[in-house]
């Protein structure tokens, strides 16, 4: 008998056993926190919630990347194939990547083998402004959680892809949609909304990610009231302090792009767009919150401290570009510093703790709008170079503007690296025409009262990888590409910095001077994010590719340029051939 009984317990033994290792690991918020040093999973979009986008792998570095091989390549199939902006995350062997059209895979990391996929029943009525792209997801808990571009956010059982909530983040016949990854800060999941071009308002949620349940939201725009677990949470700003009249109910300041959290100040910083409409003439005044950074307290969703790279915007610079983290030695002093390439082609190093400017340095070669920065960190803007009021007879005074509305970084990623000490920033070199047109909102319709030409300054690249000291702002070397890059950018302690183009390759260069080392021809244009982790004492990247996003359908002579450009769809995997 009693042997019988250590048998059945030997056996339910070995059953628990099984059973455990079929469950997967539940992502803890342990494991979001520690995502920038863990390097057998990638977690969060951006590699660490500061965004810096560094991995502390070297085994493929400057010496072995030559050798870089494809593993594995996944076609996310269908006849979707569009933009493929996505940033993949790894997690307990599996990779979970989001496609065009609002699609989720998840494929095993070491093989490829396809595990499932959630595909969004759309609606017709969407209105997405630039491609049916989508940037990623986020991992929390047994849940993978990303948004659609019917403005929902929809949370799936990691191991099934079934559906466990799915909530509507605003209504997307009124122009909203949603594109960006998600962010898990302490058990919440932080997003924002698109729609800038729809007169929307833009708004920052927190949501509790076991349940989708809302927390708090806060409204980008002056004037509108916040709320805090189901009650009044106070107004954003203070009414009519820098709008005219109601234009502040149609605003804009979408936060399209996803934020970035920094554990230290526990604040979470996210980037606001356009004020709407285009045309400024309608709204004299800074628009406040639109195209600035905003700092958040995640507890409460209160404003904590903001800064706006473009007071009273006229060329659709939009601010929502990140404002990465990082710890910054000027003249022998320590500075919680975060920097912020931004559409308006400034690159800014702010006082992470308070927001306070400490400089702003061109990072492309002209910005007509403004001349540059003043010690309190005002724009020194050329009113003449601001497109004129519309007239009686319609059209205003057309200008010519640089960097153009596509900006001289849009909302691919830079990256940091903590051993050079440079920022890593896809920049474009390109202009536009520009000019005014009357306009009134119309719910759902767009909302720009405005025209544009984009053209590129230079006949031989558009594009420029530029590595930045945050220090001086001085470019301290650039790789030039023909068409415009779009992609986001890795660094890793392999002295490496890999990014796409959309002339199909993905590329690594040399950290500390920019010297290409290898490129692979994924087949169809990168617009992706890359990635690299480690499994079995391996270390992999992977990228999305597949041409698409703002440039062929905004890009003016630019998308004439890139007209030939083939679409896509695939994973791409890489790692070092076994020695
Ligand atoms: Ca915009």
């Amino acid at each position: 008998m009693a042997f019988k009984r250590n048998l059945s317990k030997a056996i339910s033994l070995v059953a628990f056993l099984a059973a455990a290792d079929v469950m997967a690991r539940p992502v803890t918020d342990e494991d979001i926190a520690n995502d920038a040093k863990a390097t057998d999973s990638v977690v969060t979009y951006g590699i660490g919630t500061q965004g810096q986008r560094f991995s502390s792998l070297d085994k493929v570095n400057t010496e072995t990347v030559a050798k870089l091989t494809p593993v594995w390549a996944y076609s996310f199939g269908g006849e979707k194939m569009r933009g493929q902006e996505s940033q993949p995350l790894i997690h307990d062997g599996t990779i979970y990547v989001t496609g065009s059209y609002s699609r989720l895979f998840a494929l095993d990391a070491r093989t490829g083998q396809h595990k499932w996929t959630y595909e969004a029943r759309l609606p017709d009525g969407i209105m997405p402004c630039c491609d049916v792209i989508n940037r990623g997801a986020a991992l929390y808990d047994n849940l993978v959680i990303f948004g659609t571009l019917d403005a929902k956010l929809v949370a799936l059982d990691k191991e099934t892809g079934k559906v466990v909530w799915k909530k509507e983040l605003e209504d997307y016949k009124a122009g909203y949609s949603f594109s960006a990854a998600p962010m898990i800060v302490k058990g919440k999941v932080i997003t924002g909304v698109s729609g800038g071009e729809f007169g929307i308002v833009g708004k920052v949620e927190a949501r509790d990610a076991k349940t989708g349940e809302l927390i708090w939201s806060r409204p980008t725009v002056e004037g509108h009231m916040g709320t805090l677990n189901g009650k009044d949470n106070g107004i954003t700003g203070t009414t009519n302090a820098s709008w005219p009249g109601d234009m502040w109910k149609t605003g804009g300041a979408a936060t399209w792009l996803g934020g970035t959290y920094d554990p230290e100040t526990n604040l979470i910083f996210y980037g606001t767009g356009n004020p709407a409409p285009w045309n400024s003439h309608t709204r004299p005044g800074d628009n406040l919150y639109s195209s600035s950074t905003l700092a958040i307290d995640p507890d409460t969703g209160k404003i904590v401290w903001h800064y706006q790279t473009t007071p009273h915007d006229g060329w659709d610079f939009d601010g929502v570009n990140e404002l990465v983290s990082f710890d910054m030695m000027k003249d022998g002093k320590l500075i919680k510093a975060g920097a912020k390439a931004d559409r308006n082609g400034f690159f800014f190093v702010l006082d992470r703790t308070n927001g306070k400017f400490i400089s702003a340095t061109p990072f492309v070669t002209k910005t007509t709008w403004a001349t540059g920065f003043d010690s309190a960190g005002k724009p020194k803007v050329v009113p003449e170079n601001r497109p004129g009021a519309p007239v009686a007879e319609g059209k205003g005074k057309s200008v010519f503007s640089a960097p153009a509305f596509l900006g001289a970084k849009n909302w691919m990623p830079m990256a940091y690296s903590p051993d050079t000490k440079l920022f890593y920033v896809p920049a474009n070199e390109w202009g536009m025409d520009i000019w005014n047109e009357p306009i009134s909102y119309k719910k759902g319709a767009a909302y720009l009262g405005a025209g544009f030409t984009i053209k590129p300054l230079y006949e031989d690249y558009i594009g420029a990888l530029r590595a930045i000291d945050p220090t001086t702002g001085k470019i301290v070397w650039e790789y030039k590409n023909p068409a415009p890059l779009w992609g986001g950018v890795l660094a890793t302690k392999g002295n490496l910095v890999f990014t796409g183009t959309p002339e199909g390759f993905l590329k690594a260069f040399d950290a500390k001077t920019g010297k290409e080392l290898w490129k692979f021809q994924t087949g169809s244009g990168v617009v992706g994010v890359p990635v690299t982790w480690e499994a079995d004492g391996e270390q992999y990247v992977a990228v999305a590719s597949g041409w698409g996003g703002a440039v062929p359908l905004w890009g003016g002579e630019v998308a004439k340029k890139v007209k030939d450009i083939s679409q896509g769809g695939m994973l791409w995997v890489f790692k070092l051939p076994k020695s």
